[in-house]
């Protein structure tokens, strides 16, 4: 019998060092999992965490609980990069981009939005992209007006969103810019919820040298880099809302004097002195999970829902632990009403199911 006691004791020698093999490599990778960027962990979640809605932390730092998507096509909107998964916002965001496609289709001249990145599933950074963008309260418009069909999902992936600029200047081709483009980023500033716009400087002198309507809302209109392709809507941490962190109001007033005049000079656009010194500088390290408001571990954590359409803003059917809130979602979806739409907007297509 000397023969299958070898055999045994080979086998287990096999298992003792596989059982070594698998505590020591736990090890390390727990100690990965701490030091792992938050834009792989965010970036890897594909629905959002099933918990009351909530926007946790600043928009540059922070998550999203019970995120809801917009749905990829609306009477008055189409989602576009859909490969992005990047439809996720807060309720009231979700809401808030829904009216404005409704109002600027029934009041504005304007055939329906195209839509950019809101969220992630669960907010926050992301791997490529946006600095903000992570806790549900942004989202991207195109400032391409909506085409008079249905765009097919590879289209979503390839049409170039147009640019408002002359080439090479800072200021807005009239070929391009047309009354209505002013009447939809106007009609997005009107709404109490809306925190700022972010929109070029050169768009923003537009508005301020040609808008003839009320101009109470303007100063909410904040020039940036970037954004002559799209606007940029930011709305408020919701009423009531605990750890979403605010930012301040923009100034008073409308915002066309110097401050926008500053614009227009070459400072904004000169590049980057590099800083006189002689100590190296410190590496820029990746945010981590620790990094942002303790509240983002149990987003992390948290369950997901069945599936994506359960979630889907305005399918009826959004699971949500929070009764009350879901009683309001269910209520804002059945407010659709296309009376008063334009007719050469698409009939919304059902959802592709996914
Ligand atoms: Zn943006």
């Amino acid at each position: 019998m000397s023969i299958p006691r070898k055999v045994h004791a080979v086998l287990r020698r096999i298992v003792i060092a596989a059982l070594i093999a698998l505590t020591a490599s736990a090890v390390p990778l727990a100690g990965a999992r701490a030091d792992r960027p938050a834009k792989e962990i965010f970036g890897a979640a594909e629905l959002p965490a099933v918990l009351p809605a909530r926007a946790i932390g600043f928009y540059s730092k922070g998550c999203l609980a019970g995120g809801v998507a917009i749905a990829t096509d609306g009477p008055a909107w189409q989602a576009m990069r859909l490969s992005r998964n990047r439809r996720w916002g807060h309720p009231d965001l979700v809401a808030l981009v829904e009216r404005l496609s409704r109002d600027a289709a029934a009041r504005d001249g304007w055939p329906g939005l195209l839509i950019g990145d809101l969220a992630q599933p669960r907010g926050g950074p992301m791997l490529s992209g946006h600095a903000s963008h992570q806790v549900g309260l942004d989202a991207d418009i195109w400032l391409t007006p909506m085409p008079d069909r249905t765009l097919s999902a590879s289209e979503r992936e390839d049409i170039s969103a147009t640019s408002m600029l002359k080439k090479d200047t800072l200021y807005v081709d009239d070929r391009i810019w047309t009354p209505a483009h002013a009447r939809v980023l106007m009609r997005a500033a009107s709404y109490p919820e809306v925190d700022r716009i972010f929109i070029h400087p050169g768009i923003k002198k537009k508005l301020c040298d040609t808008w003839t309507g009320d101009r109470s809302a303007m100063g909410k209109l904040r020039p940036y880099y970037g954004h002559h392709y799209h606007f940029h809507i930011r709305i408020k941490c919701p009423p009531g809302a605990s750890g979403c962190k605010s930012q301040a109001p923009p100034p008073q007033g409308t915002g066309c004097d110097d401050s926008l005049a500053w614009w227009f000079t070459a400072e904004p656009w000169a590049p980057a002195k590099p800083e006189k010194t002689d100590k190296p500088k410190p590496q820029k390290r990746d945010m981590r999970l620790s990094d942002l408001p303790a509240a983002c571990a149990q987003v992390v954590q948290a369950p997901g829902p069945a599936s994506e359409a359960d979630v889907t803003f305005g399918s009826g059917s959004i699971a949500s632990p929070d009764g009350a809130k879901a009683l309001t979602l269910g209520n804002a979806a059945s407010a659709f009403a296309p009376v008063g739409l334009p007719a050469r907007i698409p009939i919304p297509v059902p959802r592709p199911v996914n």
